[in-house]
């Protein structure tokens, strides 16, 4: 094992010697390579000899030692999902979870910190998913390094930290560092050259795009400086104006040093803050490849694993094509992110951070099949992920299988799609440059998107491997027709298209208070009467009718909730509503039936909804929140509901999983849901903004939009809270009782669970008694022996079942043997033709094949009847299927019986249902062979 050389050596002994009290200064730090640290370099750079030795976890715990060491608090990783930032799509820095602390909002025991932060930048305001494969230093997911001070420490200690880790606790050489700081930030010049000693050429000055960092429009910023390492000239662009900033991979930045010193006031100007804030990132996967000997953070032992399966799976090399290793890379990096997304309960989906992780997961697919991966490959590679990072990541261990199946769902849903959409881009741009074009038009774009599933940026990689470009505006322009197109098809409940007439009398303003959520009973003014789907003025006794009134308690079908149904009444008229439905914005359509008298338009009536029936909804309504809750509990966070009905009778609530529920866990899940319902807690309604609502962490409705305003539901303390419009108990004891009756698959990766709750729950476990009650009658046991019972009398079953089989089999021998003494000869040909005593055709065959042995030479004919229908058969030993056919003889035979049959010249089936020509049939199987063997 090599450990580092001398000149390190010496430097950390010394070091260690030199033990300052200063908090600047590091105690007992000692930095060896560790246990493994056995990478072999793919490159070295000149003077760097001591690389090629520090595995990446080491790296990453000298880091979080060094930093405790100097008083800080060492914070574990928080989930990529933000846990109070409703703005925020991914933790995309070290700070992030930290925000409140820099905003003073919270308060910790501690004002310095240190972590090793889970990040994604693969959507919102940091996005590099388009940069991964192209570069060798930008990922979707990667690992911040960083040290924070809350109004402790300022430049000056982080600049010192910085510096005397790099160069003193990993040995970077000075000479190859440089740094950057913000054009007039003169405090930050004066303590690297003065204090460090980094001479002034190689301090550049960045103006507001590079070196200066806002959270917001508003709120804590300043000035950053950041740290480079000259790589060397030899991976340079090699451009004269080539220097820190540059886009190519000489200079890699490692480390930005945030000083958090102003606060931008909504005038926009800044005043210095009382504490000024530290917040310092550092990517693992740079500083890795850099400690490591090794130009491209994929050769680090980061990501070597996971490329060597790459290499298995695809029989090729990484490393000696740049067209290929854009794909090796691109599956390597997405492969860690998916998996880290999933097991922080990302799942794949059309919105937010699960479209991120689908785009991600396609992107990498679409690689794959660059390299010729075909068929489900990168649930394999996220698997290796799982187990080389599950050390320090223990979440992603506890999702192993969970992982696993979502990717190879995900996988085996694009694989199709994948490759039709390919063919269609080719064609289409093969088109395009014999025409000299190279730009993909927009509507091109969303046709992929909308019928194969591609991202935009998927066909934007495509497109520039190829030399070609897409045009977004043209895409963007598609989706926003198509979403002006859907929503003018808008349906209401989520089922029906809109009738042109609804739309007409929304578009007229049309409005309908509504009133349900406070009372089930009021009074409203008739606005409006349809028949037939037309408008009419008044409705009469015994007609159908459509009732829009300008306030009703009536609660229309949304959400899942069934609509409500109820009675229109005044003292003229009486009108039964047997549903609700919602059309656009607020037209609530009472479906109706004039019972009594005549309805008109401008009528006011007293709109009454069926309390019972209501009451039993919000029953089952409040128990699908519940069993959510249980779910997300036993199951997972991924559990998310992907559809309900809510009715007065049952519920039923699909969510997304992908196993089958056990038997013990479904109890499990009924009883957590029943003792809820014991509890009685109080379910409460508040509304309140969207982001408030994220910030409680409610459960949303998959890729639902919501208003600014939202209502939200909530159980107990916060045992559930979820966004709902629709009707509740007010305490969960009123729900009384839930019985689970079912679970099952309804598509791929979606559950269903079916229950009972309240009365319905009574009736079910009554019905299910009674059931039982009968069943253990006619067995004369009780219901604790009718198990035992039960399999007794399938094990009875079985063995009479093969008695009975062997009893028919020696039958039929017997039959066949009679069958025998009935045969003809018909000019020298041994023919029998005759009904044999069963009911079905297995026997038949049993039966012709007796006799085939027996007889030497001849033809079978043999017919049954059972169940109004005839059976034939035909068997014909070989020596004459020269001169007959079987299957022409059954298909005459079976025309006569009324019905078709055919077969092989030896061997024939067929059948009619003329049970009385059977007979007949057998007797004209006697003539035809006659009339053939004459000839
Ligand atoms: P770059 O300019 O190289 O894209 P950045 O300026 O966006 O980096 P910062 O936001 O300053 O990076 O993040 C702090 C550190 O995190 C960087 O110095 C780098 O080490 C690391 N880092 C940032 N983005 C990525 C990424 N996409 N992949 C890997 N590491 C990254
Ligand atoms: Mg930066």
């Amino acid at each position: 094992m090599k450990i580092f050389n001398c000149r390190l050596a010496i430097v950390v002994s010394i070091f260690n010697l030199q033990l300052l009290p200063s908090p600047l200064h590091p105690v007992g730090i000692s930095i060896s390579s560790g246990e493994s640290g056995t990478i072999s370099p793919k490159f070295r750079i000149s003077n760097f000899e001591f690389r090629g030795t520090m595995n990446s976890r080491k790296i990453r715990e000298e880091f979080l030692q060094y930093f405790k060491d100097h008083g800080h608090e060492i914070v574990k990783s928080a989930s990529l999902v933000p846990q109070d930032d409703p703005t925020l799509l991914f933790i995309n820095a070290g700070m992030a979870p930290f925000k409140n602390l820099f905003l003073g909002i919270e308060k910790r025991a501690y004002t310095r910190a240190t972590s090793s932060q889970k990040c994604v930048r693969a959507g919102g305001k940091h996005n590099d998913l388009n940069e991964v494969g192209y570069t060798n230093r930008h990922h979707t997911f990667f690992e911040m390094l960083g040290n924070f001070s809350f109004g402790d420490y300022f430049k000056e200690g982080a600049i010192d930290m910085a510096w005397e880790l790099l160069t003193v606790g990993y040995g970077i050489p000075e000479e190859k560092l440089w740094v950057s700081i913000y054009t007039d930030d003169d405090e930050a010049y004066k303590i690297w050259n003065e204090t460090i000693g980094v001479p002034h050429e190689k301090i550049l000055r960045f103006g507001d795009e590079d070196n200066f960092w806002s959270m917001g429009d508003t709120g804590p910023c300043g000035p950053c400086s950041e740290i480079y390492i000259d790589q060397g000239a030899e991976v340079g662009c090699g451009k004269l104006t080539c220097k820190p900033g540059c886009d190519c991979e000489r200079y890699l930045e490692i480390w930005n040093l945030v000083f958090t010193q102003y606060n931008r006031e909504p005038n926009d100007e800044l005043t210095p803050l009382p504490k000024p804030n530290i917040d310092t990132g550092m990517g693992l996967e740079r500083l890795a490849a850099v400690l490591q000997g090794v130009y491209s953070n994929y050769d680090s032992d980061l990501f070597v694993d996971i490329v060597k399966l790459t290499e298995e799976l695809a029989g090729l090399r990484y490393g000696k094509d740049t067209k290929s290793d854009i794909s090796f890379k691109v599956i390597a990096d997405h492969s860690r992110a998916a998996a880290f997304l999933i097991a922080d309960g990302i799942m794949p989906s059309n919105d937010g951070r699960g479209y991120v992780l689908r785009r991600i997961i396609r992107r990498a697919i679409r690689y794959g099949q660059v390299l010729g991966l075909k068929g489900p490959f990168l649930h394999r590679l996220t698997d290796k992920v799982v187990d080389l990072m599950n050390p320090d990541y223990p979440e992603l261990g506890q999702s192993k299988r969970f992982i696993d199946e979502v990717m190879i769902n995900e996988e085996q849903r694009f694989a199709d799609t994948l490759f039709h959409g390919l063919s269609l881009l080719k064609e289409e741009m093969d088109q395009l440059r014999s025409k000299e074009q190279h730009i993909i038009p927009g509507s091109l774009v969303f046709r992929l998107y909308d019928t194969f599933g591609f991202p935009p940026d998927l066909v934007e990689d495509i497109a520039r491997d190829d030399d070609f470009s897409i045009d977004i505006e043209g895409f963007d322009r598609s989706m926003a027709e198509q979403r002006a197109t859907s929503q003018r098809s808008w349906k209401g409940s989520g089922q029906e298209v809109i009738p042109e007439v609804y739309r007409m009398l929304d578009s007229r303003g049309l409005d309908c208070r509504f009133l349900g959520y406070e009372t089930l009973r009021a009074e409203g003014k008739v606005l409006s009467i349809l028949k037939d789907g037309d408008l009419v003025d008044s409705g009469c006794e015994g007609e159908r009718a459509e009732i829009i009134l300008d306030q009703s308690p009536f609660y229309s079908e949304s959400g899942g909730q069934a609509g409500d149904t109820g009675w229109m009444r005044n003292d003229t008229l009486s009108i039964t509503i047997v549903d609700t439905i919602k059309y656009p914005t607020n037209l609530i359509v009472h479906k109706g039936e004039v019972v009594e008298g005549v309805v008109s338009v401008g009528d006011t009536v007293e709109a009454v909804v069926d309390e019972k029936r209501r009451k039993s909804i919000a029953k089952n309504h409040t128990a699908t929140h519940l069993l959510q809750a249980a779910l997300r509990e036993t199951l997972g966070e991924h559990v998310k509901q992907a559809g309900s009905h809510v009715g007065p009778e049952r519920m039923r609530f699909d969510f997304t999983h992908f196993a089958q529920i056990p038997p013990e866990r479904l109890k499990e899940i009924e009883t957590l849901v029943n003792l809820s319902i014991q509890e009685n807690l109080p379910v409460t309604t508040a509304i309140m903004p969207r982001d408030e609502a994220f910030k409680q962490q409610a459960i949303a409705l998959f890729e639902e939009r919501y208003d600014d305003d939202v209502r939200v539901i909530t159980i107990g303390d916060g045992l559930s809270r979820e966004l709902c419009g629709g009707t509740h108990v007010t305490a969960t004891g009123d729900i009384g009782v839930f019985f689970l009756v079912s679970e099952g698959a309804v598509a791929s990766g979606v559950r269903r669970i079916e229950a009972f709750t309240g009365q319905g729950a009574i009736r079910e476990i009554q019905k299910k008694m009674s059931h039982l009650n009968t069943i253990s009658g006619l067995l004369k046991t009780t219901h604790d022996d009718l198990v035992t019972k039960v399999e007794h009398f399938i094990g009875d079953q079985k063995e009479k079942d093969r008695e009975i089989e062997l009893l028919t089999s020696k039958l039929l021998q017997k039959q066949s043997e009679d069958l025998i003494d009935t045969a003809k000869v018909l000019n020298g040909i041994t023919v029998i033709s005759q009904e044999v005593a069963t009911t079905n055709p297995k026997d038949l065959r049993e039966c012709g094949d007796h006799l085939k042995d027996k007889l030497k030479s001849g033809i079978i004919v043999l017919g049954a009847k059972g169940n109004g229908k005839v059976f034939l058969l035909c068997r014909i030993t070989p020596d004459l299927t020269d001169r007959f056919n079987a299957g022409e003889i059954i298909k005459d035979l079976s025309v006569f019986v009324g019905g078709k049959g055919g077969g092989r010249k030896d061997m024939a089936e067929g059948g009619g249902t003329k049970v009385s020509e059977l007979k007949n049939a057998l007797l004209k199987a006697f003539d035809m062979v006659s009339e053939h063997s004459a000839r």
